[in-house]
C-alpha cells in the first residue's frame, strides 16, 4: 500500500476560484480517487495563499483588515469544491497558527544552516504611505522612450526593460507621491549556495521525478544556461506587510513567496490535529510519497527553492512535482488576472453538470506540459456523444427490460453466452490494465479514449443482439435476459473505469446495481448478480443554450444604467444614479464614434447580433445583445458609439472588442446612441 501526500497550488486569496484552479484541481482529485480506489492511502489537501501586499492594499481600500478580506474570499471556497466534487481531505490558510510556526522554525533552520545572508537594498520609498513600493506600484516616463504611465519594471510601449528608479517623473500608484529611494535590509536566502546547487543537481537528476520538459527546464535555470547566474533570493519585506514576522528582525516579514508553499504542510499539520494523526511521522515516513500538482507558470518555485528549502531545514523533499499547462478558451489564452472567459461559479449557478466539466477536461488531459482548450462546441459534442450516447445508453437500453420482465434480476455472467459479449469481456479485461496505467500515469485522455471505445463496442455488440427485437418474441425470453444481464455487467465496469472522473455518476450507478461503497479497482473482477433498483435517467445532455448562457455578456441585457439621470430629476421607475465620479475617471473611458460596416444574426443566440464596425482605419467585431429591438439590415451604414478600451471579451461565438452603447430599460426597450452627421468613425467622444 502506498501513502501518498497530495497538494495543489495554493489560490491567492483576493478572489475567487476562476477556471484555471479548477483545472488542476479536476486533475488532482481524478488522480487522487484512482489512487484510492487501489486501496493506498491518500492525504490530500489545498489551503488559501493569504499574505502578501496586494490583500493588504486591497483590504485596505475596501475598510477591510486582510484578516477579513481573507475569510470573505474563503467563505467562498466550499460552493467551487463541493459543486465541482472536489475531494480535499482538508482546506487551510496560510495565515494560521501552523503555518506561522513552521515558517518561523524553517526560516530559523537555514539560518543556522548558514544559508541566508543579509544586504542593503535600495529601493523606491512612498513618504506619504509610508511603505516601500513594489515595482508595479510605481509608473512614470519610460526612460528609453518617453512613453508616459509605464509600471516600474517594463515599458509597453517600447518593451524597454528597467529598474523602477529609472523612471522619469516616477509616482506612486497608491498615492501619488513622488517615491524617494531609500535603503533597508534584506535578508536572502543562498540559493546560490554550493549546498544548494548540489543538491538540486541530484534532486534534479533522479529519474521520473518530473515530467522530462520540467526538469530540463529547471536545470537550466541551475546551470544558468540561460545566461542568467542562479541568484540568491530574496526573502524579506519591510513593515507594513501582512505577512509572518522574521524571528528576531524587528519590522521585517518573510516574504510571501516563502510562506506560500508551506502552507502544504500546514493545512497537513492541521488536517492530521483534526484527525488525530500524528504528522512528524507521517512527514517521517520514509514510504510517505510527497505530490504537488502545479501550473507551468510556478515551476521555478516548486524546483528549485523549496526543495532546497526543505532539504536544508530538515524535512522531506517532494517525491514528485506535476506540471500542467493552462487553459484556453476556443484557442485564446485566459488572463489568470482576470479570469475572464468562462467562470466556474457561473457554471454551477446555471445549473450545469459539473461532470460534464471533469470529463471533458479529463479526456483533454494528458502527462505534458501542454495547454488545454475548452471549445463549447467540442465539449457539447464530446459530452453527448461519450457520456451520454455511449456510457448511460448502454443502463437506459437494458435496464428497464431487466427490471419490468425479470423482477429485477441479473442472470450471473457466463462467458459465451453470446458471441458479442463474451469478446467484449475479454477485450475489457485486457483494458481495464492499459486504463489503470493511464490513470497512474496521468493520461487522462487516453484512459477515456479507451473507456469510450469500449463502450462503442457494447452499443454494437447491443445493435446485433437487438434486445428490443427479442423483447417481442415469448420464445426469446432466456436471450433477452442474457443479454440485458450482460449489458448491466458492461456497465457496471465501465462505471468503475469512470469512477475517477464520475464519482457522482458513478454513485449513483452503484446504488442502482447494488455495489458496495466505497467503490474499489479490485471490484472489476467481482462480476454483476443479484437485484438491481430501477433504472433512474443518470445524465441529462447539455443543452447548447446553456453554453450560450455560459459565455453571454453581461452588460447588453440591462442597458441604459451608466448613462443615468440626475438624482434630483429621478421619478419612480427611473434607474438609480450612480455613485458620482472625477473627471479623471470619465477619461479612463475610450468612447469612440463607429459605423457598423456589417451586422447579422448569431446562430444559436436569441440575442446577440454579430457587428462589424469601423472605428477609422480599424476594423472590431462586437456582439451586441439588440437583436430584439433592431433588424440587422437596417443598423448597416449607421453610426454608434462604442467603448472601444473595454477588454476583449470570449463569446461561444467569438471574441467581443467593444461594447455598444444604448438606452434603454426593462419595459421600454433598446435604444441605440447615435452621433449627429459630420461625425466620422473613429472620433473620440469626450
Ligand atoms: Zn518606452
Amino acid at each position: 500500500m502506498r501513502r501518498l501526500f497530495v497538494t495543489t497550488a495554493l489560490p491567492y486569496a483576493n478572489g475567487p476560484f476562476h477556471i484555471g484552479h479548477i483545472m488542476e484541481y479536476i486533475q488532482a482529485d481524478v488522480w487522487v480517487r484512482f489512487q484510492r480506489m487501489q486501496g493506498h492511502e491518500v492525504h490530500f489537501v489545498g489551503a488559501d495563499d493569504a499574505h502578501g501586499a496586494p490583500i493588504m492594499l486591497k483590504a485596505e481600500a475596501e475598510g477591510l483588515t486582510p484578516e477579513q478580506l481573507v475569510a470573505r474570499i474563503t467563505a467562498d471556497r466550499p460552493r467551487h469544491l463541493n459543486g465541482f466534487h472536489i475531494s480535499f481531505d482538508n482546506w487551510h490558510s496560510t495565515d494560521s497558527a501552523e503555518n506561522v510556526e513552521l515558517s518561523q522554525n524553517i526560516y530559523r533552520a537555514l539560518s543556522a544552516a548558514g544559508l541566508v545572508r543579509r544586504e542593503p537594498v535600495e529601493q523606491f520609498f512612498d513618504p506619504v504611505k509610508g511603505m516601500f513600493l513594489a515595482d508595479r506600484y510605481v509608473k512614470g516616463e519610460c526612460p528609453k522612450c518617453g512613453a508616459k504611465d509605464q509600471y516600474g519594471d517594463a515599458c509597453e510601449v517600447c518593451g524597454s526593460v528597467y529598474a523602477p528608479t529609472e523612471l522619469r517623473e516616477p509616482r506612486s500608484t497608491l498615492t501619488g507621491a513622488t517615491p524617494v529611494r531609500r535603503v533597508s535590509d534584506h535578508y536572502f536566502f543562498r540559493l546560490s549556495d554550493p549546498r544548494c546547487v548540489a543538491f538540486l543537481r541530484e534532486w534534479l537528476a533522479t529519474p521520473g521525478r518530473l515530467q522530462p520538459q520540467v526538469a530540463n527546464k529547471a536545470r537550466e535555470w541551475l546551470e544558468a544556461k540561460g545566461g542568467e547566474p542562479l541568484a540568491d533570493w530574496d526573502i524579506s519585506r519591510d513593515a507594513p506587510y501582512f505577512g509572518i514576522p522574521i524571528p528576531d528582525a524587528p519590522g521585517k516579514y518573510l516574504y510571501v513567496w516563502l510562506d506560500a508553499p508551506i502552507g502544504y504542510l500546514a493545512s497537513l499539520k492541521h488536517y492530521c490535529a483534526r484527525t488525530g494523526r500524528d504528522f512528524q511521522a507521517l512527514l517521517a515516513d520514509p514510504r510517505t510519497e510527497q505530490i504537488h500538482f502545479i501550473g507551468k507558470d510556478i515551476i521555478y518555485f516548486h524546483t528549485l527553492f523549496w526543495p532546497a528549502m526543505l532539504r536544508f531545514s530538515g524535512h522531506k523533499v517532494p517525491d514528485h512535482v506535476w506540471v500542467h499547462g493552462f487553459i484556453t478558451v476556443s484557442g485564446a489564452k485566459m488572463s489568470k488576472s482576470r479570469g475572464t472567459g468562462l467562470s466556474p461559479l457561473r457554471y454551477l449557478e446555471l445549473g450545469m453538470n459539473p461532470e460534464w466539466l471533469r470529463y471533458y477536461i479529463a479526456a483533454k488531459l494528458n502527462a505534458n506540459v501542454e495547454d488545454l482548450d475548452f471549445n463549447p462546441d467540442d465539449f457539447i459534442a464530446r459530452v453527448n456523444s461519450d457520456l451520454v450516447g455511449k456510457y448511460v445508453n448502454i443502463a437506459s437500453r437494458a435496464a428497464g427490460f431487466i427490471t419490468k420482465r425479470f423482477g429485477g434480476e441479473v442472470l450471473p455472467v457466463e462467458a459465451g453466452r453470446s458471441a458479442g459479449t463474451a469478446a467484449w469481456l475479454a477485450l475489457a479485461e485486457a483494458a481495464g490494465e492499459r486504463i489503470r496505467g493511464h490513470y497512474e500515469e496521468r493520461e487522462f485522455g487516453k484512459a477515456m479514449r479507451e473507456i469510450m471505445e469500449l463502450a462503442d463496442r457494447m452499443n454494437e455488440a447491443i445493435d446485433r443482439e437487438k434486445p428490443w427485437e427479442l423483447a417481442k418474441d415469448p420464445a426469446q425470453s432466456r436471450r433477452l435476459h442474457e443479454v440485458c444481464s450482460d449489458c448491466l455487467e458492461a456497465f457496471r465496469r465501465l462505471t468503475l473505469l469512470l469512477a475517477p472522473v464520475l464519482p457522482h455518476t458513478a454513485g449513483r450507478a452503484a446504488a442502482m446495481l447494488g455495489l458496495p461503497l466505497p467503490l474499489r479497482w479490485s471490484q472489476l473482477r467481482e462480476p454483476l448478480s443479484g437485484r438491481i433498483q430501477p433504472y433512474e435517467h443518470l445524465m441529462q445532455r447539455v443543452d447548447p443554450k446553456q453554453l450560450e448562457a455560459l459565455f453571454e455578456l453581461p452588460a447588453p441585457e440591462k442597458p441604459g444604467t451608466a448613462a443615468a439621470a440626475p438624482a434630483a430629476a429621478q421619478a419612480p421607475g427611473t434607474p438609480r444614479a450612480a455613485a458620482r465620479i472625477g473627471i479623471e475617471d470619465f477619461a479612463k473611458l475610450d468612447l469612440r464614434v463607429a459605423k457598423v460596416l456589417t451586422a447579422e444574426a448569431v446562430e444559436g443566440s436569441s440575442k446577440l447580433l454579430r457587428l462589424t464596425l469601423d472605428l477609422g482605419g480599424e476594423e472590431r467585431q462586437v456582439f451586441s445583445g439588440i437583436r430584439a429591438a433592431y433588424e440587422p439590415q437596417a443598423l448597416v451604414g449607421r453610426l454608434v458609439i462604442v467603448v472601444a478600451n473595454l477588454e476583449p471579451r470570449r463569446m461561444r461565438f467569438g471574441v467581443s472588442e467593444g461594447m455598444v452603447l444604448c438606452a434603454g430599460d426593462d419595459t421600454s426597450g433598446i435604444y441605440l446612441l447615435s452621433a449627429d452627421s459630420g461625425a466620422a468613425p473613429g472620433m473620440r467622444v469626450t
